[in-house]
């Protein structure tokens, strides 16, 4: 694992610490989940809610996420069987692909990719194949020939985020189909990193890959309480999919953490049938901070992707005189008190990546505010 040292999020989050930024780099609020929530970890806890969960996870989230995949996308899941709390959907990523990933197997990654894809890759001692999302018309997309091209007889699976960290992207019906045509041709598992489903923007619908003809039985989706409730810190997370792939990631995360977060897992059940007014609210709320750093990243002159969905806008930092994103990002905190995030660090193509910084927009509007004013004085 040497070789994925310690990752950039704790890096930056230290480097505003000690340097006394602003934080625009990791991606979590500056502002509280819904009260409801809140209350109903606190009464799960003391009402002793405080040993361990059984080994399957909470039924009540278990019930609670299947009624939500079901009214929200008419997707069918038995609580039982087809979902699994986990320890934030970084431990699902991290169980599906140990679960599902051979020594050897390839695993099909859009670059830039949330860093934890690579090092759990590794640990499976799987081969990751990235596919590097460019910029068109505003967005970052892949081109489908690169994407056939990436699959050889070695291919197990193919990983997707969307809506998309860093980019913002929310993938289209048909980049969708483009994917799960492949994956039926080639009988591949879709891994779909689905954390941002209720944070898009401008209408941009959602699609969860699983809802494509023939792919709902060979994929498994990850979701997470963290981003729609803005309750990061409590690593409440779930796959779902059939039965075998689930029963996979299981067989994992049994020995990973076995099971955790029983009082959270409650709550967020709670929250899951009573919350999803203020879910609406928080998304309309970012779209303004979105739009937000957009405004204040064009006006400091760089040149801005506006995402559809997500906490994160990517600036492309040529326009300033920059061509590396590395560079800039660590000497920002000391030039201007900002903290951003270098993109490079999540592609393996790093000349692709160098000229793109992530700023997060999930704070609130004065501390954006703030940082856009100390950026406007970058370009001297
Ligand atoms: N996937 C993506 C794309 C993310 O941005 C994050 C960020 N938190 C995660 C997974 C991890 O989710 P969790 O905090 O629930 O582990
Ligand atoms: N998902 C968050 C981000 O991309 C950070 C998660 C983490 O710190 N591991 O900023």
């Amino acid at each position: 694992m040497r070789e994925f040292g310690t990752t950039i999020f704790a890096e930056m989050s230290a480097l505003a610490v000690r340097t006394e930024s602003i934080n625009l780099g990791q991606g979590f609020p500056d502002t509280e989940g819904p009260q409801g929530l809140l209350d109903a970890a606190t009464a799960a806890i003391n009402g002793g809610v405080n040993q361990y969960p059984p080994g399957r996870g909470m039924a009540e989230l278990r019930a609670a996420v299947a009624e939500q995949r079901a009214a929200r996308y008419g997707l069918t899941l038995d609580p039982d069987t087809q979902v699994l709390p986990t320890v934030g959907a970084t431990e699902g990523i991290a169980s599906a692909l140990l679960g599902l990933v051979d020594a050897g197997d390839e695993v099909i990654v859009f670059e830039p990719y949330y860093d934890s894809y690579a090092a759990a890759i590794a640990l499976a001692r799987g081969v990751r194949r990235p596919v590097t999302l460019r910029p068109r018309e505003g967005r970052f997309t892949f081109d489908p020939d690169e994407l056939r091209a990436a699959v050889s007889p070695r291919t197990r699976a193919v990983l997707i985020n969307s809506p998309h960290n860093p980019t913002g992207t929310v993938f289209t019906r048909a980049e969708l189909e483009t994917v799960a045509a492949l994956c039926r041709e080639h009988d591949l598992i879709a891994i779909s990193d689905e954390v941002y489903e209720y944070l898009t923007y401008d209408g941009t619908e959602h699609i969860p890959v699983a809802s494509l003809p023939g792919m709902e039985e060979r994929t498994v989706t990850l979701s997470s309480a963290g981003k729609t409730f803005s309750v990061t810190g409590w690593k409440v997370g779930w796959a779902m999919g059939p039965e075998p792939l689930v029963a996979a990631v299981a067989s994992v995360k049994q020995f990973l953490t076995y099971s955790a977060n029983g009082a959270y897992q409650v709550a967020v059940a709670h929250a899951l049938r009573t919350e999803l007014d203020w879910v609406a609210g928080l998304r309309a709320s970012l779209e303004g901070k979105r739009d937000r750093l957009v405004a204040g990243l064009e006006k400091a002159g760089f040149t801005v992707f506006r995402p559809a969905g997500t906490y994160f806008v990517q600036a492309d930092i040529r326009p300033l005189g920059y061509s590396d994103g590395l560079e800039l990002a660590m000497a920002l905190p000391e030039r201007a008190g900002v903290v951003a995030v270098p993109s490079q660090v999540f592609y393996d193509d790093t000349d692709a990546g160098r000229p793109f910084v992530r700023f997060a927009c999930c704070k609130r509007d004065e501390v954006i505010d703030a940082a856009m004013d100390r950026l406007a004085r970058l370009r001297g």
